[in-house]
């Protein structure tokens, strides 16, 4: 019983370092192409920018997940949210010896009951007022696209239509 106590006071006090640690924290909302909300992501910096993914109602299995250029989400189809954040203007992929966009990032995945609970890093933005700022421009948008990206092909990976978005802005 006493160590399930100091379990859990140890367990309080790294949610309380880990919410200091990252006391700017960004909320971003992602809805599908009905408008309907497919969960959240909580961005903050910590030795590059983590994103905390946590999405339900999401077809299972890989989807490609990027930092695209305006802050704008118009359903049904995205297309508003504008290219991948480029501010070095390089091609699209982590393996395209011309690559890669700072918007790119790891592919994640969904699970059979459509929900996914996990965290990416992007060491390329940050939220400085430099051009690798996700607020550059007024800020930019998360995408999930139908498919996974396949970290080559330029501009998007072939990752096909994008299936939900969240504008990301200061707060
Ligand atoms: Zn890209």
């Amino acid at each position: 019983m006493k160590n399930d106590t100091s379990f859990a006071g140890m367990l309080v006090l790294s949610v309380l370092t880990l919410s200091l640690a990252s006391a700017a924290k960004v909320a971003v909302e992602l809805k599908d192409a009905q408008g309907k909300s497919v969960g959240s992501a909580f961005m903050y910096e910590s030795d590059g920018m983590v994103i905390q993914l946590d999405l339900h109602n999401l077809p299972p299995g890989e989807h490609a997940i990027h930092i695209h250029q305006n802050p704008k989400c118009d359903a049904p189809d995205f297309k508003s949210a504008g290219p991948h954040f480029n501010p070095d203007n390089k091609k699209h992929g982590f393996e395209n010896p011309e690559g890669h966009h700072a918007g790119d990032m790891q592919n994640f995945t969904v699970d059979a009951n459509g929900k996914a609970k996990t965290q990416i890093v992007n060491r390329d933005v940050n939220w400085e007022n430099d051009s690798h700022s996700i607020f550059s421009n007024g800020g930019t948008a998360l995408v999930i696209h139908a498919k996974a990206d396949d970290m080559k092909t330029d501009p998007a990976g072939n990752s096909g239509d994008r299936i939900a978005c969240g504008v990301i802005t200061k707060q």
